[in-house]
């Protein structure tokens, strides 16, 4: 019987490999998301050269979002009007 590695470690053992990982160093290069500009990743999940563009990334993305959210209030309240002109007609016609 096998069983997978990360299964036979404890709870401590998973931690700490975790923490190891994050902490890890890695100098890939990689591309800015918000700029483009080429930089050096200090740790793996790092998409932005500087704070700055990590910030200004953030607060574009969350305009994004409100307009992709505003979008979709939109449809449904499209649909829903079109819903109740339904079941008015429905409603009126008896069936
Ligand atoms: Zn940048």
């Amino acid at each position: 019987m096998k069983s997978p590695p990360l299964n036979s470690m404890t709870r401590k053992e998973l931690e700490q490999r975790l923490a190891e990982y994050l902490q890890e160093e890695v100098k890939t290069s990689a591309h800015c998301r918000m700029c483009g500009a080429e930089f050096t990743k200090n740790r793996r999940w790092q998409e932005f050269c500087t704070t700055k563009c990590q910030t200004t990334w953030h607060a574009k993305a969350k305009d994004v979002l409100i307009e992709l959210l505003q979008a979709k209030i939109g449809r449904m309240e499209r649909e829903i009007d079109e819903l109740r002109a339904e079941l008015a007609k429905s409603a009126g016609g008896g069936g």
